[in-house]
């Protein structure tokens, strides 16, 4: 006998950092979406497509929902984060185990209105020092909701993820594939790449740097044995570069290092990666400068 194909949406949803793009990335065993210690990372909507047997899941990544931040940036991230939640077959809601926030409350009340079935994913239990605090919260929690699964897990130690993802599988409608098998996002690689430039300027400068840069790749020349990549890293303001380059370059030198380490280990490939830094003034609150910049 063989068994029926499935094929659905699963939205994972949460405020920033709760670790969203983590649990992606450990469902896929790939990189696919970006991941830091600070809020926004994840700038634009990203799908991780699995295709196990008969069964494709295909997850969507999604910013983070934050209600009070004015730049055009954020506005642009809050419409996409509401917007998956009605296509979705399944919504992973996930939250930190160590904190209920206003922002959760603010999710969960748009949660509320969907149809899909709604799990409940609590994150980052390998923090809590004493587990048996997990009652209370999940007590607390039932009573807001009637989710359809509520599991602790801990994305970055693959914690209880497989208990989740066999209830995701459950859930998910019959159907035939939607993503030839192969495929495991919809993005290209040049997107990847500057995703992955992105994720090491974020992780390797300071604070205030996040939010105003944009990686463009100038070439990409995928030659036999050899992936030649030219990138620009846009900052806001003349006095954001050297923040970046570091002193004698060296932390544009750690960027670049990092950052080909990891398309080589996406692609399977040596990689050859040339970095610049460049101005461009008020990139973030000028919603036809990001559409040039393909944040559509
Ligand atoms: P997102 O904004 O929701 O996509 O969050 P990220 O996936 O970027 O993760 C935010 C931060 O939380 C990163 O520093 C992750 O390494 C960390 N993180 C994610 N999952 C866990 C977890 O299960 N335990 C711990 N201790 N940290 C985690
Ligand atoms: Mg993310």
């Amino acid at each position: 006998m063989t068994e029926q194909s499935k094929c659905g949406f699963i939205a994972i949803i949460g405020r920033p950092n709760v670790g969203k793009s983590t649990l992606l990335n450990v469902l896929l065993q790939k990189k696919i979406s970006i991941t830091s210690d600070k809020p926004q990372t994840t700038r634009s909507q990203v799908l991780g497509i699995k295709t196990v047997g008969p069964v494709q899941e295909v997850y969507i990544d999604t910013p983070g929902i934050h209600h009070t931040e004015k730049r055009a940036i954020n506005r642009y991230m809050n419409r996409l984060a509401s917007s998956v939640i009605g296509d979705a077959d399944v919504i992973v809601f996930m939250i930190d185990a160590t904190r209920w926030q206003e922002d959760d409350a603010l999710i969960l009340e748009k949660v509320k209105h969907t149809k899909a079935a709604v799990i409940l994913a609590i994150n980052k239990i390998d923090k809590l020092k004493n587990k048996a605090l997990l009652f209370p919260l999940i007590e607390k929690l039932q009573a807001k909701f009637n989710f359809t699964h509520i599991i602790p897990l801990s994305a970055a130690n693959s914690e209880n993820v497989s208990v989740l993802e066999k209830e995701i599988i459950a859930l998910l409608p019959e159907g035939p594939h939607l993503f030839p098998d192969e495929q495991i996002t919809d993005k290209t690689e040049r997107f990847q790449v500057s995703e992955l430039i992105r994720e090491k300027v974020i992780r390797v400068t300071s604070e205030e740097i996040p939010y105003s840069i944009n990686v463009e790749i100038e070439s990409f020349k995928d030659e036999e044995k050899l992936l030649s990549i030219s990138a620009i890293i846009w900052v806001e303001r003349e006095g954001q570069k050297p923040i970046i380059i570091g002193v004698g370059g060296e932390r544009l030198k750690a960027i670049g290092t990092q950052a080909r380490k990891d398309m080589e280990r996406l692609f399977n490939k040596k990689v050859f990666l040339r970095l610049w830094v460049k101005v461009k003034d008020n990139w973030t609150d000028d919603e036809r400068i990001l559409k040039s910049l393909g944040y559509e």
